[in-house]
This record gives C-alpha cells, sequence and structure tokens, in this order.
C-alpha cells in the first residue's frame, strides 16, 4: 500500500485553533470594499484585485508598510453593523476550512465614538460571533457529538503606544492627562480598557476571555502596563502580549514577569542572544537558555505566525530560517496562528501546509501540534468542560487521520 502522504486536504479537514488572529486584520476584501462604499471611506483601490495589488500585498518591505493596510480597516469598523459583520465573516471563513476554535483580538478602543463606547463594540463582535456559532453547531455530526463544535472568545488588546489620532477615547484621555508623562497615560488608558474587558465579561456575559498588548516593542516596555495586567490577573482573565516580535529576549522576560503572560505573540526572538540589548545581561547564551527553559517548563506558549513575520521582519527572507524548527526541538508549547488574513493574505491550514513542507514535520509532531492551541486557550467554560472539548477533539483528529491512512493515536 501506498504511504499516505500530508495533503492541503487532511490539513483542511483537522481540528485546528486560531489563537491570534486580529479582527481588523482579516476582513473579507469584499466586505471592506462593501462596507467602505457605504460608509463614504476612500479607499486606495475599489476592486479586490486592487487592494491586492495597491494594499495587502505578497511581500511588504517592513512592519510600518505592513500596517498601513489598517488605516483602512479600523475606517469601517466604527458601527455595529459593520463590526457584527465582519466578526460574523470572520467566524465563518475559518469555520469553512476546519478551525474549531478561535479567539477573535483587536482594541475596541480604536473603534468608539460619541455614543459607541467599548462595551458597545464588545457586544456587536460578540452577536457575529454567536451567530456564526450557531450556523454551524447545528450540523448533525456537531449535535451527535461525533465532531467537535466552533467556539471561539474575544481578547481585549490593550496598546504600549497611541496618539490622539487612533480614536476620539483616546484622543479625549490625552487631553484630559496632558500634565502627565506619556507612559503613564499609556498606563492608565490599558487599565480602562482592561476594565471594560472584565465587566463586558462579567455584567454582560460576552465570551471576552483574556487580554493583550499591542503595538511597536522598542521603547514602549511592557512594564508600563504592570497594572492592567495585574488588573486582568486579579479578575482571572486569559494574558497575552506581543513580544518578541521586533524587539529581543528581554521583551519576552518583561511579558512574563511583569504582565505575567500565559502566551506570547510571536516570541520569535526568544534564542537571539544577539537581539539582547540590556548591558546588565553578562552572559547572553545561558541568558536565552535559562528563558527558553523558563517559557518551556511552564508551558508558556508561543502563538507562531509565519507568514507574518516573514513580511514584517526583513531578515527572515525565507522560512527555514525560522525558529519555528528550534521551538519544536526544544519541545516549547507553540500553536500556529494568522495573525491577519487579509494583511498577510493567509489562512489557518496554509499556515499549517508551510510548516509541514518548510520544517518537514510528520504525522505525529502534526498531531502534537495541533492540540496546544486547544489545550492553551482561554476557553470560555469550566475547567471540565474545556477537558471534555479538548477530549472530543482528540478522538476527532484521529478519526481524520485514520481516514486519510494514517495512525497517529
Ligand atoms: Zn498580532
Amino acid at each position: 500500500m501506498a504511504k499516505p502522504k500530508i495533503t492541503a486536504e487532511l490539513l483542511r479537514e483537522l481540528p485546528k485553533t486560531d489563537l491570534h488572529v486580529h479582527l481588523d486584520g482579516s476582513l473579507r476584501p469584499s466586505t471592506l470594499i462593501e462596507l467602505a462604499c457605504e460608509r463614504k471611506v476612500k479607499l486606495p483601490a475599489m476592486s479586490e484585485a486592487g487592494l491586492y495589488k495597491k494594499v495587502f500585498k505578497e511581500s511588504y518591505r517592513d512592519l510600518p508598510e505592513y500596517l498601513q493596510g489598517f488605516a483602512y480597516t479600523t475606517a469601517v469598523l466604527r458601527d455595529a453593523e459593520a463590526i457584527e459583520q465582519v466578526s460574523y465573516e470572520l467566524c465563518r471563513d475559518a469555520q469553512a476550512e476546519g478551525v474549531r476554535y478561535m479567539e477573535i483580538r483587536f482594541a475596541p478602543q480604536l473603534c468608539t465614538h460619541d455614543g459607541f463606547d467599548v462595551l458597545d463594540v464588545l457586544k456587536a463582535t460578540a452577536r457575529g460571533i454567536e451567530r456564526a456559532e450557531k450556523e454551524y453547531n447545528r450540523k448533525p455530526a456537531i449535535r451527535s457529538g461525533a465532531e467537535p463544535a466552533f467556539r471561539a472568545g474575544i481578547v481585549v488588546c490593550a496598546m504600549r503606544f497611541f496618539t490622539e489620532g487612533f480614536s476620539p477615547t483616546y484622543a479625549e484621555m490625552l487631553a484630559a492627562l496632558a500634565d502627565l508623562p506619556r507612559e503613564q497615560v499609556y498606563g492608565i488608558a490599558s487599565e480602562a480598557v482592561v476594565r471594560s474587558a472584565i465587566k463586558a465579561r462579567d455584567e454582560l456575559g460576552l465570551p471576552v476571555v483574556g487580554i493583550d498588548l499591542a503595538g511597536p516593542e522598542r521603547g514602549y516596555p511592557a512594564a508600563t502596563h504592570k497594572r492592567a495586567y495585574e488588573l486582568a490577573h486579579a479578575a482571572f482573565l486569559g494574558k497575552t502580549v506581543h513580544a518578541g516580535e521586533d524587539y529581543g529576549p528581554e521583551s519576552i522576560f518583561q511579558a512574563i514577569t511583569d504582565c505575567r503572560a500565559d502566551r506570547i505573540g510571536h516570541g520569535t526572538w526568544l534564542f537571539q542572544a544577539s537581539r539582547i540589548e540590556d548591558r546588565s545581561i553578562r552572559d547572553r547564551r545561558s541568558y536565552v537558555e535559562r528563558l527558553a527553559r523558563f517559557v518551556a517548563d511552564r508551558r508558556i506558549t508561543l502563538e507562531v505566525c509565519l507568514t507574518s513575520n516573514l513580511q514584517t521582519l526583513p531578515v527572515l527572507n525565507e522560512l527555514r530560517k525560522h525558529p519555528f524548527r528550534k521551538m519544536l526541538q526544544e519541545r516549547l508549547s507553540v500553536t500556529l496562528c494568522t495573525d491577519n488574513r487579509l494583511v498577510s493574505r493567509t489562512t489557518v491550514t496554509a499556515e499549517y501546509e508551510k510548516a509541514v513542507e518548510a520544517f518537514k514535520i510528520g504525522p505525529g509532531p502534526l498531531a502534537h501540534l495541533l492540540v496546544y492551541g486547544f489545550k492553551r486557550s482561554f476557553f470560555p467554560g469550566s475547567y471540565r468542560e474545556k477537558r471534555a472539548y479538548v477530549r472530543q477533539v482528540l478522538d476527532f483528529r484521529d478519526a481524520v487521520f485514520a481516514r486519510h491512512g494514517f495512525s497517529v493515536a
């Protein structure tokens, strides 16, 4: 009998997670055009092909160019209808490629204006998720328990940096706190966002499961947001931090120390001793080894976004140079994510296809890799429910592998 192969079809059918996906980076291009027309937002092109050519490219010069597209996507996400639609479509697109669990992240404070606050934004997002969950989960195989249901949660992003132009909420805050050092205002803004996240979960029953910190790392340390993360920790929200993306291992250390991060967004430069800038760290090699050991031992999960990293980090011009191979070798808890389905022009299945090919991942390691996302998710339910759900995912995963001629159980 011919040896079975890991095909795109198998990868699509396998149950997957996407724990790191930005709502405002993952619109359907057709929806962006439709919303822009209705809301009189001017785009650089009004056709999908034009948008792909001018804004959402295959490759970018650097991170600033990558981020340009967000100016257009956030400009259309300013009302409940648009936000609900985009959140609903994101879930439907993920479902169509076998994603069973997703955590949608974004900064709701960027969508607010007079009479439309953070809680309104989160309500609209949750409505989109709920509608997509209901539609998908009425499949007979899910109702009979043969397949795991689709579930999704919201991760609210605080920002390392912002200006008046980011949103009216931020403009008001900067005006009111003009006497304080900027850094302190960033910290206060994060506390406000975390309070809203807690309120959304506890008073409105919305599926807000965690918080994140986004924005440039260099010059904007995670330590500024320590108090905000303490609030989240005290409320038992999940904690993730974008770190080690365009800055070195110390940034990851800060995220897990000052912010007690359960997961790290990217963590690309975890092993890169040469990127350490803190002069008090004398033995860089052993610092990095100990840090990696700590991250591995505590099962702090790295949310790895391969395509996005290749697009924003010019030094990674080839996938084989990405430290993902070392992350696997060192037995770290890692999960593949899209970051931005539109801006990075990718899907979870495509991320797996690339990883399997570039890093020669066999069926056994692939089976393990698929599970980390489910196990380390901020699942919105009790621990017993989460365990039962993960069990169901494992059984379904093995059944899909078996259907394709593999035995991984
Ligand atoms: Zn991200």
